[in-house]
C-alpha cells in the first residue's frame, strides 16, 4: 500500500526524490521580476519562520519570458497563521481555504501546501498519515506533496525570491526549456482523478505554444468521454478561459486535435467541419485573440453570440418560412437557439441579454436611409453590434461593403454622413441580400444534421 502510494506520488521510479534546487544561472529569474506584493508576502512569512515560495503560473511564465498574469504564493503556514502574519489579510473560500493578502490595491493569493490529490484509494492513507491536519476538504501537506498534486511539471515550480532559486520537483525547468507540457505522475490516473486536466492540457499547450508530451497525450482521446461527468458550470468556466486566453484559435484546434471538442463545445463540432461556417469562426476567434492581446475588452457574451450565430440564422429562416414576420421570427429564434444550447452547454443566463442585443441589432445595420443609421449610432450596443458585423463580413456572412460603410459613417462629419445616406428604396432592396445568405447558410447547416 505504502509502496503504491509512493509510486503514485513520486512517479514510476518509486523513488522518493527531493527537489532539485536550481540557482539563478540555471533559470534566469531575478527577484526584481517578482511583484513587490508577492516579495513582501514571502519575506514576511519567512521572517516569521515559515517556508514561502512564488508558485504556479507566474514562475512558469517568467521562465519562458512571458509576463505573468498574477503571482501566487505557497507556504507551510496554515491559513490562520498566514492571516495573523499580516495586517491586511482575509481568508476566503470554503472548500479550499486560501488567504488574500493586500498591498494597496493589489492582492496576493496565499495557499498552504496541500496533499489532496482526490484519489479514492489514497484517501485512507492520507487520513492516517496527516492525522489532525484535516480541515474540511483541506489536507495540508509538505512541499513535495503539494508539488505532486499539481497538474503539469511546469506548473509545479517553486521560486524562492531571497535566494533566487527554483525548487523543481518534477523536472519542470527542463520541460519548459524543451517547450514540453508533461503531466506529473501516471497520465491516465491523473486524468481520471480530474478530467478537466485534459482541457487544461489543450489550453496550456495553445497558450504557451508547447507540445504535449507523447505519454501525456496518449490516453486523452480515450478518456475524453469522462468530461461528460464534469458539472456544466466548471466546463463552461474552463472553456471561457481557453477562449479568452488570447490563444483561442490555437486552443480550439488543439481541442480538436485531441478529440476533446465533442462534448464541451457542441457548436464547434458542426462549425469546424463546415466550409461555409469555418471562415466566420476563424474571424471570430482571431478577432477575440487580437482584442485580448491588445488588452481590449473581449466578453464571453460576444463570443457566444458568434458561436451560435449560424444556429440562430437557421431557426430564424425556418420560422420566417413558416410565415412569421421577420422581427417576430428573429426574437422567437433567439429564445429557441439559446434554450437548445443550454441542453448541452449550460452557460449562465446573465449573458442572454447581451447576446440577444448583438443579434437583434444585426438587421438594423442594413438600414442606411433616413434617421435610422443615426439612431443606431447612439444605441448603447452599437459598438458590439458593429464589431460583430465586421466579423460577419470577414467570414463571408455580410457584404464587406456594408461593414466599410459603417466604418466610414461613424467617423464622418455631418455633411459626409448626409451624403452617404441611401434613398429609402435602395435600402429596402439591399436588405434581401444577407437574408439570402442566411438562408443559404441555414440550408448548409441543415444538410449537416
Ligand atoms: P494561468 O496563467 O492560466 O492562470 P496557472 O498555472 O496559474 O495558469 P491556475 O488555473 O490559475 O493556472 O492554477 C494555479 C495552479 O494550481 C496551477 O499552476 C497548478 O499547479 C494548480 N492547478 C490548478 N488546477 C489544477 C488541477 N485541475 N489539477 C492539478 N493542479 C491544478
Ligand atoms: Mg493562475
Amino acid at each position: 500500500m505504502i509502496k503504491r502510494f509512493l509510486r503514485k506520488v513520486f512517479g514510476r521510479s518509486g523513488r522518493v526524490r527531493g527537489p532539485q534546487i536550481l540557482p539563478l544561472d540555471k533559470h534566469g529569474i531575478r527577484r526584481s521580476q517578482i511583484h513587490p506584493c508577492a516579495l513582501k508576502v514571502t519575506r514576511t512569512l519567512k521572517e516569521a519562520g515559515y517556508a514561502a515560495f512564488v508558485v504556479g503560473g507566474a514562475v512558469r511564465d517568467l521562465l519562458i519570458g512571458r509576463e505573468p498574469k498574477d503571482f501566487d504564493v505557497a507556504t507551510d503556514a496554515t491559513p490562520d497563521e498566514v492571516r495573523n502574519a499580516f495586517r491586511r489579510a482575509r481568508i476566503i473560500g470554503r472548500r479550499f481555504r486560501i488567504v488574500h493578502v493586500y498591498c494597496g490595491a493589489d492582492a496576493i493569493e496565499v495557499t498552504t501546501f496541500r496533499a489532496s490529490g482526490g484519489v479514492p484509494d489514497l484517501d485512507e492513507d492520507r487520513v492516517t498519515d496527516v492525522d489532525g491536519l484535516i480541515l474540511r476538504d483541506n489536507v495540508f501537506g509538505s512541499q513535495g506533496e503539494d508539488a505532486a498534486r499539481r497538474d503539469f511539471t511546469v506548473n509545479a515550480l517553486y521560486y524562492d525570491p531571497e535566494a533566487e532559486t527554483i525548487w523543481d520537483w518534477h523536472g519542470g525547468v527542463a520541460d519548459a526549456q524543451k517547450k514540453m507540457l508533461r503531466i506529473i505522475g501516471d497520465p491516465e490516473t491523473r486524468f481520471r482523478e480530474d478530467p478537466v486536466r485534459m482541457l487544461r492540457a489543450a489550453r496550456f499547450a495553445a497558450k504557451l505554444d508547447f507540445r504535449i508530451a507523447p505519454e501525456t497525450r496518449a490516453p486523452i482521446a480515450g478518456l475524453a468521454p469522462l468530461l461528460e461527468r464534469i458539472p456544466a458550470a466548471r466546463l463552461f468556466d474552463e472553456m471561457i478561459k481557453l477562449l479568452l486566453s488570447g490563444h483561442a484559435e490555437r486552443g480550439v484546434h488543439q481541442l480538436r486535435a485531441e478529440g476533446l471538442h465533442h462534448g464541451i463545445l457542441p457548436m464547434l463540432d458542426a462549425i469546424l467541419d463546415d466550409p461555409v461556417r469555418q471562415p466566420f469562426l476563424h474571424a471570430a476567434l482571431h478577432d477575440t485573440d487580437a482584442r485580448v492581446r491588445n488588452e481590449q475588452s473581449a466578453s464571453p457574451a460576444f463570443l457566444l453570440a458568434c458561436l451560435l450565430w449560424f444556429d440562430l440564422n437557421r431557426s430564424w429562416a425556418r420560422l420566417r418560412e413558416a410565415g412569421e414576420a421577420a422581427q417576430a421570427a428573429l426574437f422567437a429564434a433567439m429564445d429557441e437557439t439559446l434554450e437548445r444550447q443550454r441542453e448541452s452547454l449550460a452557460f449562465p443566463r446573465r449573458f442572454d441579454g447581451t447576446i440577444k442585443e448583438i443579434w437583434g441589432l444585426q438587421p438594423r445595420y442594413e438600414q442606411r436611409s433616413g434617421a435610422r443609421p443615426y439612431r443606431l449610432l447612439s444605441h448603447p450596443r452599437f459598438r458590439a453590434g458593429y464589431d460583430f458585423l465586421l466579423i460577419r463580413a470577414r467570414g463571408g456572412d455580410a457584404p464587406q461593403e456594408l461593414a466599410d460603410w459603417w466604418t466610414r459613417f461613424q467617423d464622418a462629419g455631418e455633411a459626409e454622413r448626409a451624403a452617404m445616406l441611401q434613398p429609402a428604396r435602395a435600402g429596402e432592396g439591399r436588405r434581401r441580400k444577407p437574408r439570402r445568405r442566411a438562408r443559404k447558410a441555414a440550408e448548409a447547416g441543415a444538410a449537416l444534421d
